[in-house]
């Protein structure tokens, strides 16, 4: 009998029967005497679950599906690129060559890992116009965090202690403020027009001796492409600051544009995002920082290098910042980067961008007009688009929010809501370039469905989802009253705490 998966399934343990078995150990070898010292040995009895294969098979396959991953269906999180990871990269990362080496290894004898970092950043340098990448830092915002540290290591370097503002839109990730914040920085926000670009006008009025630096991604993320770039950067520059680009929307452009040419000093890419492997809740990250040669004496150390005869490890980095992340940072992701890009090649990585934008702009011109839903700023996206609800909420009282968990009803997975900060009930879509138009066809019928739900029976999207393995959290209660296992639920619920 298939049951759905309910936040209540049982534990291993309860499940557990004398007797039953599900794993046969080999025989001991009868001729060899092993003689356990008597202060080793087990004095109780080993508490572990007795259960057959099949109800061992069947107990995680069911706690499986409670949950929602790129594997599951259409997983649009704006901002997130949480595009399909093909199997290959898995195949690849788990060779044992690459993954039973050690870090500690010599030099010589993983050759073969430093010529995978080695060629991995020639293809970034190739894409984003870059000449010289760390791979060190673990994701974006440690990136972020490279990248304006390096700023505030050039300034400080050049004698002008003096720029400590660092300049970041008001559409901008919140890693972005957060990283500057904790380099040192000032943050100052520039405002955006109505057509959902930067205010120039602001910008002028902004910049000034104390300006370290922009921060800026490209497109934005209203998934809008700022196309007075150059002019950002020549206005930047001219005040004396750097232009770092946030390339967490490098999805949008591949192949078409590259940051190093509209004028960005350093990047950071999100391997993670842009070239597959699963990431959030599904593993780490790897977010690589580029720069402009004269930056490149800034890079953490090691960078690896290529004599034309060894690929080596190079501390021969003179004003280095140190290092950001021990070691050489997450290899596996560079690994799946890698194999992503050589599958892909050159044509291949344009037309990732090409459908990206598509299928982005498909479900845009598609929800048009749908009653509740409002799209802000110009209607020509890149890779992701950015509806509100407010009118919704001002007429029905349904919010982003009911919207987005009234979505797992129809079993798909929630956009990113309420960000970016500047659109009010902000539901930001992101398709990515690996779903079918079926899948966008559902997504826009179930979001239309939704929108009628909320003008006819308000309450059935206000208390949704009605069928999942868990209703609606409560954020505020898990916040202050977090129960992270079974046996402090166990506890409070002895204690009267909980009511569940
Ligand atoms: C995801 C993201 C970041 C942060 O990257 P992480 O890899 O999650 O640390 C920064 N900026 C934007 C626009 C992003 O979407």
């Amino acid at each position: 009998m298939f049951r759905q998966a309910k936040w209540d399934e049982p534990l291993i343990f309860e499940l557990s029967r004398e007797g039953r078995i599900g794993y046969t150990l080999p025989k001991p070898i009868e001729d060899v005497d092993v003689k356990i010292p008597e202060k080793l040995r087990r004095k109780s009895r080993l508490n572990l679950p007795e259960i057959s294969e099949p109800e061992i098979v069947k107990h995680y396959t069911r706690l499986s599906e409670m949950n929602y991953g790129v594997d599951s269906g259409i997983y649009p999180l704006g901002s997130c690129t949480m595009k399909y990871n093909p199997k290959i990269n898995e195949e690849i990362a788990s060779h044992p060559g690459v993954a039973h080496i050690h870090p500690y290894q010599d030099e010589r004898t993983v050759q073969g890992a430093l010529k995978i970092m080695w060629e991995l950043e020639q293809w970034l340098k190739e894409i984003t116009g870059m000449d010289r990448f760390t791979l060190q830092p673990a994701a974006g915002a440690n990136g972020e965090f490279t990248g304006v540290s390096i700023i505030r290591a050039y300034h400080l370097d050049n004698g002008e202690p003096q720029r400590d503002e660092m300049l970041v839109a008001d559409s901008a990730h919140g890693t972005n403020p957060a990283s500057a914040a904790m380099a040192g920085f000032k943050v100052i926000e520039i405002p955006s027009t109505e057509e959902g670009t930067m205010d120039l006008e602001a910008l002028e009025n902004a910049v000034g001796e104390r300006t370290a630096g922009l921060m800026l991604t490209n497109p934005n993320t209203l998934g809008i492409f700022e196309d007075e770039i150059v002019e950002i950067a020549r206005i930047v520059h001219k005040a004396g600051g750097l232009l770092y680009y946030d390339g967490a929307n490098l999805n949008a452009v591949l192949g078409k544009v590259r940051p190093g040419d509209m004028g960005f000093d350093i990047v950071h890419l999100n391997l993670h995002k842009t070239f597959s492997t699963p990431h959030g809740g599904g593993g780490p990250g790897s977010g690589p920082v580029g720069v402009k040669n004269f930056l490149k004496d800034y890079l953490p150390v090691p960078l690896v290098s290529y004599d034309g005869e060894r690929y080596y490890l190079d501390y021969n980095v003179p004003k280095s910042i140190g290092k950001v992340k021990e070691l050489y940072g997450n290899f596996a992701v560079m690994v799946r980067a890698l194999t992503y890009l050589k599958i892909m090649g050159r044509e291949g990585l344009r037309e990732v961008s090409e459908v990206a934008v598509l299928n982005a702009n498909y479900l845009t011109r598609k929800l048009l007009g749908t009653r509740g839903y409002e799209l802000p700023g110009k209607e020509l996206r890149k890779h992701e688009t950015v509806f509100s609800a407010e009118p919704m909420k001002r007429e029905t009282g349904v919010t982003a929010m009911d919207v987005a968990k009234r979505l797992l009803d129809f079993g798909m997975h929630s956009p990113t809501v309420y960000f970016p900060l500047i659109v009010h009930e902000a539901l930001m879509i992101e398709p990515t370039e690996t779903v079918s138009k079926e899948e966008l066809d559902a997504y826009v019928e179930a979001l239309k469905k939704i929108s009628e739900e909320a003008y006819s029976s308000p309450e059935v999207v206000k208390s949704a989802p009605h069928n999942t393995a868990v209703r609606r959290v409560d954020d505020v209660l898990a916040a202050k009253k977090p129960v992270l296992s079974w046996r402090m639920y166990l506890e409070l619920k002895e204690k009267g705490e909980v009511d569940y």
